[in-house]
This record gives C-alpha cells, structure tokens and sequence, in this order.
C-alpha cells in the first residue's frame, strides 16, 4: 500500500516541511488548504491521505480526566492512543489545562512481557511515522474542538516497543519538537531495554534529546528475566555502561536515566528488591525513578499490586539515599486505559 509520504519522499524537502507545518495548523483542515501548496501538488496529494487513522470509538472515564480512543488505520488495524488530563500544581487554576498523551508505536508488541495485556494479544506491525503523528493531530484537533487546553506531553507508552520501531518513532519525535512547537524534554520515550536500540540512539546524531525511561521492574537480574523474558544475557552490565555514555551524549541539567519500577505484590517488592534497587540505581548517574502500582489485566484477580504503604515507603527510602522519586497514580483504569491495559477493547477491561 502507498502512504503519501512514499509520494511526498519524491518532493523537495521544504515541500515536505510545508506540509509537514501544515498538520498542525488549526487553519488547515486538509491538503487542499495548503495554500502554499501550488494547485497540481495539492491535486496530486489530495487523493492520498491526509489524516491515516479515524476514530472507531472514544471511552471516557469516569473516574477521572482520561480519555482513550480507538483508532482505525487505513489497511483496517486498530491501536490505541490515551489523552490525561491533570492539573499542575505549579500552574494557577485558571491557567490553561495542559495534557499527556500516551502514544503507541506498533499494533500490538512483540516483547511478551508477562504483565503486560498489549503483549499478550501479540505483534501485528510497525505504525508508520505518519500514523504516530496523527496520534498527536487527533488529540490536539480534539481539544481544540473541546476548547479544552493543550498536549503538554507525549509519552511513547502506548501499544508497542518504540526502539523496535527506531526510524518511524525517531522521525515522529522530530516532527513534533520542529513543526508542533513540543519541547524536547516534553516527550518521553519507554523502553523495555532493547540492546540495539539503545546503542543505537547514542550514536545517531539526529536522534533528539527527549527523555528515556527504562522499564526496569526489578533490578535482580533473574527475577526481572521472568517478567521480561526478552531480557539479553549480561543486560545489567550493558545498562550500566550503556548510562555513562547516555549520560555524555546528552549532557545537561535536564537529563537523565528515568527508571520505572512497577509493583506486583509478592513478586518484586520485598526489601531485597529495593536494596538491589539501591544498588544499580547508584551505578547509572543521574537517574530519577518513577514507582507504578501494578494495574490489574484481563481481569486476572490474582495477581495485584504491591500495597500503596509499601510503594510509599520505598520512596521514601528511595528519597533518603538521593535519588528523585515519584509515584505515578495510574489514570483511567475503568477504560482500560492505564498502563499495560491496551489492547483494542471496545469497552473496558
Ligand atoms: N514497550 C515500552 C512502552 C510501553 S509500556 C516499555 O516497555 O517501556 C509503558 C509502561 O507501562 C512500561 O513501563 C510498562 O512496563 C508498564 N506496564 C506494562 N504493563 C503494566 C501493568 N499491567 N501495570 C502497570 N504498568 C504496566
């Protein structure tokens, strides 16, 4: 199947750029808006896509601002995107909403990580980098519609492993920081630690400065082997080199290694998990760790979270030998659309 963007490759790249610009614009509603767009162009574009993904069907939660849509592309795939919304406690009330976005990368994964609902219902195919920006477009056409506020941030947390779909989701992300005005820092990108991946973002010169989270989960090296059974040999030796020169690469005071650590009661909460935490955390450099509590997938009762007291209490502990530490408080969970939860339903869990 040809995207547009096989046809756009033809044209020069400021004729790429305007259409690229255009995207974004809230003026625009399609290629045929374009005016500086000579009219045979337009004509040549028009019958292509201009918007590759159509909302099959929006949930909105109950229990807080979060919102997720189920997205139907053009060859009849579905993914997910999740729009949250939280107020800021730095900003005034009045002050404009500003809202995250969780983006996916592929239709379904292939990771196979053994909590995960996405990886469970298996790999379908890569998105291309139009598809992971029209994820944007949606979301930003909507709150315009809604007069709602603005994305704030973009986190690649949605369907898929994004480092195993390097090009698409690297051209995205620049897409975005040139031609959507989103700060560089204002994109996180969630790995579940794919080697070549993360050699390779060190070494591309065109890979932007976003923020990189590992989804770590456990920092005992065979424990977090049975959750992440993609997981190489020697991985934890490769992080820890892999840091120093992340570290290098992107040096400022805005940077670090983000480190998530997700909590599933019993399995990797005890007091041995968080000294061995300790333990690697201080080898990576500046890290800042992000604590998740464990969201339920098809409706398995039997395995839950670790209890909020103890999460609490690690990042305290967690705090008290200097590393930041936050807790992310897992948003519309009544949709299935918290982390780990996507997987194209139609209703809830
Ligand atoms: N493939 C990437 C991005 C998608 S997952 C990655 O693995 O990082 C986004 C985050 O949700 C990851 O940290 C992932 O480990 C976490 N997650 C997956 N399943 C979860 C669940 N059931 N409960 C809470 N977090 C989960």
């Amino acid at each position: 199947m040809i995207g547009w963007n096989d046809v756009a490759l033809l044209e020069p790249k400021y004729r790429r750029e305007q259409i690229y610009r255009a995207w974004f614009d809230a003026g625009v509603k399609g290629i045929g808006d374009i005016s500086t767009l000579p009219k045979d162009l337009r004509e040549k574009f028009y019958a292509l896509l201009w918007m590759p993904i159509k909302l099959e069907k929006l949930l909105d939660s109950k229990l807080d601002d979060t919102k997720r849509a189920l997205l139907r592309l053009s060859d009849g795939e579905m993914v997910e995107t999740v729009l949250m919304g939280r107020q800021s406690k730095k900003i005034s009330p009045s002050a404009e909403k500003r809202y995250t976005i969780c983006v996916s990368s592929q239709v379904g994964c292939p990771m196979k990580c053994v909590f995960c609902a996405t990886g469970r219902a298996g790999f379908k195919r890569n998105l291309s980098m139009e598809e992971i920006v029209a994820q944007f477009r949606f979301w930003q056409e909507y709150l315009r519609e809604n007069r709602k506020g603005e994305i704030g941030n973009v986190v690649f947390m949605g369907q898929g492993e994004p480092l195993l779909n390097y090009e698409a989701v690297k051209n995205a992300m620049n897409i975005l920081i040139k031609f959507a005005n989103l700060g560089h820092t204002k994109i996180t990108l969630s790995t579940a630690g794919v080697v070549a991946g993360m050699e390779k973002m060190i070494d591309d010169p065109d890979f932007p400065p976003i923020r990189f989270a590992l989804s770590l989960h456990s920092a005992i090296p065979d424990d977090r082997k049975k959750l992440i059974p993609s997981q190489p040999e020697d991985f934890f030796e490769f992080l820890i080199g892999w840091s120093k020169k992340y570290h290098i690469k992107f040096a400022s005071r805005t940077h670090f290694v983000g480190l998530e650590y997700m909590f599933i009661g019993g399995i990797n909460d005890s007091d041995r998990h968080l000294k061995a935490l300790i333990k690697l955390a201080s080898k990576l450099g500046r890290v800042r760790l992000n604590l998740i509590p464990y969201n339920s997938i098809d409706n398995d009762k039997s395995v839950k979270s670790a209890d909020f007291e103890i999460i609490k209490s690690w990042q305290q502990t967690l705090m008290k030998s200097g590393f930041t530490t936050t807790v992310r408080l897992s948003q519309g969970s009544d949709i299935a659309a918290a982390c780990g939860q996507l997987k194209n339903s139609y209703d809830n869990r």
